[in-house]
């Protein structure tokens, strides 16, 4: 806590990239990866409009088990060479500890805690050990206090390199696929060392929302923005509904510009 800790938390991830301080670092990339070419297509087009990392799921926590559930250590693999050719750090989610050696190569910058895995202790402690950057995503229904008691599991560990995520709560509005909670970013501010950023995708799932809400985002103090990123939304196999296309994204990146400086 800020008791303990009075000054912001800047946490470097690699490539030059760091989270918190005074630039705001903004993550894109389409919700899964697909192929070697939408991964690589994507990377290259986010990269160009100064995105300062590449997300990607390999492996998917979906709601149903007969929806597509990430191409596992392939999509891992296509991501890595993405950001390589794209010198973007990535950043992607981890489901199980069983999975972590995979994740703890030199080409894995930052492990995803998805919202769902938030209160997954044994998870939390096993990133904790490793000392990989970790974005902890908030629970779905897990209030700040919660979410700020997950965060010490990893650090409790020895790992103090955590980034925090606001991505929706949910509530009894059903208008957005989440509501996103951007006083969030303030009471974490208030009581916490640690950055935290937004992801105004998941917090709506609609597109024609998420550019205005990035901007929230920043105003309200985030210190970066995770953004859903496809080359083909109508076509996305997971998520195509909040994916923005490329140039939608650039322009979202202009509009930041003048809003703050950018990582
Ligand atoms: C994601 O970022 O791809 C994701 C699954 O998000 P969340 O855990 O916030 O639902
Ligand atoms: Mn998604």
């Amino acid at each position: 806590s800020r008791a303990f800790h009075p000054q912001d938390s800047v946490i470097s991830v690699g490539k030059g990239v760091s989270v918190g301080g005074k630039k705001l670092a903004v993550i894109a990339g389409p919700c899964s990866i697909e192929t070697p070419e939408q991964i690589e297509g994507v990377a290259k087009s986010v990269a160009a409009a100064g995105a300062a990392m590449l997300r990607g799921g390999a492996f998917k926590p979906r709601t149903s088990p007969y929806s597509f559930q990430g191409l596992k250590d392939k999509g891992l693999d296509m991501l890595c060479a993405a950001g390589k050719k794209a010198n973007l750090p990535v950043v992607t989610e981890i489901m199980s500890a069983d999975k972590l050696p995979l994740f703890l190569s030199d080409d894995v910058d930052v492990i995803q805690i998805g919202a769902r895995n938030m209160q997954n202790f044994d998870l939390l402690k096993a990133v904790g050990k490793t000392n990989k950057t970790v974005l902890l995503k908030r629970g779905l229904s897990a209030t700040i206090e919660e979410w700020l008691m997950s965060a010490e599991y990893i650090m409790a560990e020895g790992n103090h390199n955590v980034i925090l995520c606001e991505r929706g709560i949910r509530t009894f509005e059903t208008y957005t696929r989440n509501t996103l909670d951007l006083s969030a970013v303030l009471a974490v501010k208030r009581q916490s060392h640690l950055p935290i950023i937004v992801d105004p995708s998941h917090a709506t799932g609609k597109r024609w929302m998420v550019a205005d809400l990035a901007r929230a985002a920043v105003a309200a103090g985030a210190d970066g923005l995770m953004i859903e990123v496809h080359n083909d939304p109508d076509n996305a196999w997971c998520d195509g509904a909040q994916s923005i296309t490329p140039a939608m994204f650039a322009e979202l990146m202009d509009s930041l510009r003048q809003l703050a400086p950018i990582v």
